[in-house]
């Protein structure tokens, strides 16, 4: 017989893990779907860090952040492990970036500090910058575990009863919007009230029709103009010290979390400390390479994306060796065309649909969040917090 459930999420990485999670805390059955075995490293969410931080360009982000810290905080409690290390957060940018992020964090009230770039030094001796840069220090700002939030989410989900199918992909799924809704995976068919997607970069692979033309992309740009998401595959590198004895300056006691950008240049970066490899920083230029066709990575990335890190550092992190990294991994990114997430019902028509995405370079230490808010629209309840700037909506085109 058809297995029936409530909401059926399909894509285990930290979007679905976080929303199956918070579907069945708020009662629903849930099925959380995953097409490789739980924990891999084909996506977005595996490794063991990623940076968290209040400090954000979008005032937007700043409460979707606060709801996460909180669960993480009494999901800390409750398992008796330590998720994060609010390590403390610098953003280091040319231009005038830096106040307007300040302006977000005061309409918060939200604790950080504005240092001049000469200044930097003093309290991170790591780093070199000059008076063409401005820092911003975020108290709250720190490493995720982020493997341990995945297993987390993951285990509580189970604990209340959440079921988990791992390598079983979803290949195709009912679109009339009538519930209860049919899914076909490889292993069968279930049938649903509502389908949650969080596939990441897979999203590309679903909604060739629907009604305001989600193809390849859910985006009209303007009438029958579609703007195509095309998810890239970051290098993702690791640094060493130069010298031995400076070794300890690239760890979680010494090194903050750091969002580096030069905004004349175009060159963004984020760094953190040896939490992955024991000596070795993460740092990683925010740009990458075009993903093949059935979304792998290409075997190598473009040597730009490791030659300008390489430099970066060079410039401002003289402790550490830009000549050559130390291992370089890689992970995949997707971009809306406005950098924001994807938050929301597929169609303005039905709630039964519904996708969390295009996380980019910023969605982890959000996810939580994001998790509560597709639960609470799948369970037809206002949102704990107001999402509505995420709606797929906004790159709705009437056809
Ligand atoms: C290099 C790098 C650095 C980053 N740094 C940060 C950071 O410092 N701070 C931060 O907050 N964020 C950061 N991010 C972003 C964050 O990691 C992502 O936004 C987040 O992991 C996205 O998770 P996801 O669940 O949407 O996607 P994914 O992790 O890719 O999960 C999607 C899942 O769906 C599954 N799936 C797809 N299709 C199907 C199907 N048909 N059936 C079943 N399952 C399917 C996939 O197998 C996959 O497991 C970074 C990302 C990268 C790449």
């Amino acid at each position: 017989m058809t297995k029936h459930y409530d909401v059926v999420v399909v894509g285990a990485g930290i979007f679905g893990s976080c929303t199956a999670y918070h579907c069945q805390r708020l009662g629903m059955r849930t099925l959380l779907l995953e097409q490789f075995n739980l924990g891999h490293s084909n996506g977005s969410s595996h490794g063991k860090s990623r940076i968290t931080r209040y400090a954000h360009t979008d005032p937007e982000y700043v409460p979707l952040v606060g709801d996460s810290y909180s669960q993480i905080e009494q999901l800390e409690k409750m398992r008796g492990e330590k998720l994060w290390n609010k390590l403390g957060l610098l953003w280091a940018a040319t231009g005038n970036q830096v106040q307007s992020i300040s302006g977000h964090l005061q309409a918060h009230n939200i604790e950080h500090e504005v240092i001049r770039g000469n200044e930097i030094p003093k309290r991170y001796p790591q780093f070199k910058f000059d008076e063409k840069w401005t820092g911003l220090i975020d108290p709250m700002g720190g490493v995720i575990y982020a493997n341990k939030w995945l297993n987390a989410f993951q285990e509580e989900f189970k604990h209340l009863g959440g079921t988990i199918q791992e390598n079983e992909p979803l290949i195709s799924h009912d679109e009339s919007y009538d519930s209860p809704l049919e899914l076909t995976t490889k292993n069968g068919k279930y049938t649903s009230n509502k389908i949650i997607f969080t596939v990441g970069c897979w999203i590309t692979k679903f909604f060739p029709h629907v009604n305001f033309k989600i193809k390849v992309s859910f985006l009209l740009s303007s009438f029958f103009h579609l703007t195509y998401l095309q998810p890239i595959s970051l290098a993702v590198c690791y640094w060493k010290a130069k010298e031995e004895n400076q070794r300890h300056l690239l760890d979680e006691k010494h090194f903050p979390v750091v969002i580096a950008k030069n905004l004349e240049k175009k060159e963004y970066y984020f760094a953190l400390p040896d939490t992955d490899y024991q000596g070795a920083i993460k740092l990683v230029l925010d740009d990458g390479d075009e993903l093949n066709e059935d979304l792998s990575h290409p075997k190598k990335n473009n040597k730009d994306f490791v030659d300008l890190p390489g430099k970066f550092i060079t410039e401002h992190i003289p402790v550490v060796d830009g000549t050559k990294p130390y291992k370089v991994d890689q992970c995949k990114y997707t971009n809306s065309p406005d950098h924001h997430y994807l938050i929301g019902p597929v169609s303005s028509e039905t709630s039964n649909i519904l996708v969390g995405g295009c996380g980019s370079g910023s969605g982890f230490k959000t996810a939580p969040g994001i998790g509560r808010a597709l639960a609470e629209m799948a369970a037809g309840k206002k949102t704990t917090v107001d999402v509505s700037f995420f709606s797929p909506s906004r790159f709705v085109t009437p056809i």
